[in-house]
């Protein structure tokens, strides 16, 4: 709770962008089916680009695109794909991964 407060605004962040969506596919190991998710962020959210992570068993897990998108709003792009591994101490290394869509809309 503290650290989504301290994240500030996406639009005090990022005046000029109207909607960030995050398409992803998650991937849990031992877990055969895959598990779409999206998350939508606009100028009103709090510019913490996190997506937890689902295994029960993992400390301080998540996926952080805070990087991915801060870097496309410098380019001025539009849409970006690529691969993450969990953060987290949890069960094992790679115990979960996503593959992520980004696509940015600016004002
Ligand atoms: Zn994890």
């Amino acid at each position: 709770m503290q650290k989504k407060l301290d994240a500030g605004f996406v639009s005090a962040h990022f005046p000029e962008v109207a909607s960030i969506g995050i398409s992803m596919i998650y991937n849990q190991r031992g877990i055969a089916k895959a598990l779409p998710r999206t998350v939508n962020f606009f100028p009103g959210s709090s510019a913490l680009f996190r997506v937890n992570c689902l295994s029960k068993e993992c400390v301080d897990g998540g996926f952080d695109l805070t990087q991915v998108i801060t870097a496309m709003i410098a380019n001025h792009s539009e849409s970006a794909k690529g691969d993450l591994n969990c953060e987290g101490n949890g069960p094992s290394a790679g115990h979960s991964t996503i593959a992520y869509e980004v696509a940015i809309q600016y004002a």
